[in-house]
C-alpha cells in the first residue's frame, strides 16, 4: 500500500467508536483530505500532541480508502497555535476560517495558497489580538483563491466604472456592487461606501506582513459584516455553523 506524505492543518475531528477519530485534514499537496485515525483515542506514540484542532502537522497516510477515507499512518507536530485554544475569540475566528475552507472546498483538489494562507491567518490569530478585520480579510482572499471574487470597482450590470461621491450597492445575486441607475433596490442589496470598497480590494492585494495593519473603519466594518456573509452563504447555500456562533458573539459584545 503507497504510503504519502504532506504537510496538513487539522480542520475538524471527531470521535469515532471506541479509540478511532475521523480527521478532516487540509494539506499542502492533496487539498481537503478525509482519514480515519485508527487507536488516535489511545496511541500517544504515533498520533500524540499532533491531534488537535489548528494544528499543523507532518501527515503519513495510505491512500487505499475504506468509506471515503484515508488511513492515518502518523502525524507530527510541525507547528502549534497555543493562543487559538486560550480564548473564545481566536478559537472562534479559527473555527469559522477552518470551516469555510472545509465547506468551500473539493477533496483531493490541490491547492497550495489555500493551505499556505490558513498556516498565515492561524499564525496571525496566535500572535496578534484577534481583529474583526481577519475574518473580512481572509473572506476576500479566499473568494479570490476560489475565483468567486465579487466585483468591486464596476457596476456588475452595466459595467461602468464607479463614479466617486455616488451611492452605490453591493448585490449579493448579481456578485458585486451596482451603481444608483441599476439598483433595483431589492432585498438583496446593501449600501456600501467606496471607503468600504477600496479597503475590501485592499484585503486581497496586500501582502501577508501587512494585513495586521490594515485597520478597517467603524463603518467599513458594519458594512462589510452585513454583506461578505451573506455573499458567502449565498454560494454554499447553507449558514455555517460558526457564523451563527460569531453573530452570537458580537451581539454580546455590543
Ligand atoms: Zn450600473
Amino acid at each position: 500500500m503507497p504510503e504519502h506524505k504532506t504537510s496538513a492543518l487539522i480542520l475538524d475531528m471527531k470521535d469515532f467508536g471506541e479509540t478511532d477519530r475521523i480527521v478532516t485534514f487540509y494539506t499542502s499537496n492533496f487539498g481537503k483530505l478525509k482519514g480515519i485515525a485508527k487507536g488516535a483515542k489511545k496511541s500517544q506514540r504515533r498520533f500524540g500532541a499532533a491531534m488537535d484542532l489548528f494544528s499543523c502537522v507532518s501527515l503519513s497516510f495510505f491512500s487505499k480508502e475504506i468509506h471515503g477515507l484515508v488511513m492515518v499512518n502518523q502525524c507530527q507536530i510541525q507547528q502549534a497555535f497555543p493562543s487559538l485554544h486560550k480564548d473564545i475569540i481566536p478559537m472562534g475566528y479559527g473555527s469559522y476560517m477552518a470551516e469555510l475552507i472545509n465547506e468551500m472546498t473539493a477533496e483531493r483538489v490541490e491547492h497550495q495558497d489555500i493551505f499556505e494562507m490558513l498556516v498565515q491567518f492561524f499564525s496571525l490569530l496566535d500572535r496578534f489580538p484577534p481583529r474583526e478585520e481577519y475574518l473580512r480579510i481572509f473572506e476576500m482572499r479566499l473568494l479570490f483563491a476560489l475565483g468567486y471574487c465579487p466585483s468591486l470597482t464596476r457596476c456588475v450590470a452595466c459595467k461602468k466604472e464607479l463614479e466617486k461621491g455616488k451611492d452605490f450597492r453591493f448585490s449579493i445575486s448579481r456578485g458585486g456592487v451596482v451603481c444608483a441607475f441599476c439598483s433595483n433596490n431589492g432585498k438583496d442589496e446593501y449600501s456600501v461606501s467606496q471607503g468600504t470598497l477600496k479597503l475590501l480590494q485592499q484585503a486581497y492585494i496586500l501582502s501577508i506582513d501587512k494585513i495586521s495593519r490594515l485597520i478597517f473603519s467603524t463603518q467599513a466594518l458594519a458594512e462589510s459584516r452585513e454583506f461578505l456573509p451573506r455573499f458567502i452563504q449565498y454560494h454554499l447555500g447553507k449558514e455555517l455553523k460558526t457564523s451563527k456562533f460569531l453573530k452570537k458573539m458580537e451581539n454580546d459584545r455590543f
